[in-house]
């Protein structure tokens, strides 16, 4: 058995993983763990980022890079949501700016190529890891190496496989699904809006993507049977346009595959992080994992990861505390807006999807919040 030591481990190196150990790489050893073996192709879904991102990249050190790697700027969002009639909302009146659609996969790559530029150690293909908590050290084990640190973040994405090891679990209360389908738009497509549109059944969305292509969501509970009927992409594709605003951005598309996600609020209890052993932190979706239609995954991954950074330089338990309240204040404001969004369609208040997300809501912010 190969034993190593590091300052801090990393598990996971999605966005929140690869902003952390970027972060923490000048000052610390630090050692990244990811299980798939490699980066995958093709468009990947979460791709709306805000303005707001903008000073988290600069203190990345990519925001140059960034500005040069074929994002779209994102134009306005018109919803059908509270009423009947579109609301149009022009993303330059974003005091933070209108920020971007991206190409994920590329923004990916721009941030692991940054933690490996920054000295932090990158290790592929770590399929099972192994976590245990030895003489007031954290143990992972992974194939016949042993990784040895007092400090480990989970960065594994909405499974927060580590955690859960240890008994910490998200809770999954909202089972939201997101079924979607990357589409070959036009070269030409004049459409640059984000269109977002409530139904009965939960809710879509469409925009233009780099590259030519054009997501498609909708976003429905997992035990609606809908959803299996939808698994066709000529289906997914007539539905969706029965809807005018969704009809006139997909003129002239053809069917695609089809692809499936849980996409509902899932969190971990931040306070109970404490109790597992000194050292432990979730960052991203690992930590919560946020509904699609806030557009605030990737920048809580990429805002959570600099406030752990911040805490495990200082390296004081008054520095862990502040990042934990810190976390707990997002939490809150997110479950507060998140509230205020599904009440909006107070038109399809009966109907299940509509009804059930007031009652996880309640139940979500009593149990993480007070
Ligand atoms: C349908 C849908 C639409 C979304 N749309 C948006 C959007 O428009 N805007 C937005 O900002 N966000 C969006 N999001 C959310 C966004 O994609 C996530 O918040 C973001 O990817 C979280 O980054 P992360 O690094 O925390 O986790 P991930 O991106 O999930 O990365 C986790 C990494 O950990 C690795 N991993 C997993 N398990 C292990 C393990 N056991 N050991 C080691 N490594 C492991 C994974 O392979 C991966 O590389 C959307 C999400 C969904 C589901």
């Amino acid at each position: 058995m190969v034993r190593q030591t590091f300052d801090v481990i990393v598990c996971g190196a999605g966005p929140a993983g690869l902003a952390l150990a970027t972060l923490l790489a000048p000052n610390r050893r630090v050692l990244l763990l990811e299980r798939r073996a490699s980066q995958g192709i093709g468009p990947r879904i979460g791709e709306s980022l805000p303005g707001a991102a903008a000073p988290l990249l600069h203190k990345l050190g990519v925001l140059e890079q960034f500005h040069r790697g074929g994002h779209r700027e994102r134009g306005p969002a018109i919803a059908v949501w509270d009423r009947e009639t579109p609301v149009w909302k022009d993303a330059i009146l974003d005091p933070n700016g209108p920020g971007w659609h991206l190409d994920r996969r590329g923004f990916e790559a721009m941030l692991r190529q940054r933690t490996l530029e920054s000295g932090a150690s990158l290790v592929d293909g770590c399929r099972h890891i192994r976590i245990e908590r030895q003489q007031g050290s954290w143990q992972l084990g992974t194939g016949d190496v042993q990784y040895g640190a007092p400090v480990v973040v989970d960065a594994t994405g909405r499974a927060s496989g580590i955690a859960r090891q240890l008994g910490l679990h998200q809770s999954t209360e909202d089972p939201l699904l997101c079924l979607y389908s990357f589409l070959d738009s036009h070269p030409d497509d004049p459409d640059c809006s984000m269109r977002i549109q409530a139904d009965e059944q939960g809710w879509w969305y469409t925009v233009p993507l780099p590259g030519d292509k054009r997501v498609l969501a909708y976003h429905l509970d997992s035990d609606n049977p809908l959803w299996r009927q939808l698994k066709r992409g000529a289906d997914f594709l007539a539905l969706a346009r029965q809807h005018p605003l969704l009809a006139e951005a997909l003129q002239g598309l053809a069917p695609a595959r089809m692809q499936c996600r849980p996409a509902g609020t899932a969190m971990l209890n931040v306070t109970a992080l404490e109790s597992v052993g000194d050292g432990f932190l979730a960052v991203g979706d690992a930590l919560f994992s946020f509904d699609p239609i806030s557009s605030q995954g990737l920048f809580h991954s990429l805002a959570s990861a600099a406030s752990a950074a911040n805490a495990i330089i200082a390296g004081s338990t008054d520095a862990l505390d502040r990042h934990r309240r810190e976390m707990q204040t997002v939490a809150a404001q997110y479950l507060f807006h998140w509230r205020g969004t599904y009440q909006g369609p107070a038109r399809f208040g009966r109907y299940p999807f509509w009804q059930r997300r007031q009652g996880f809501q309640a139940a979500a912010t009593q149990a993480l919040v007070s």
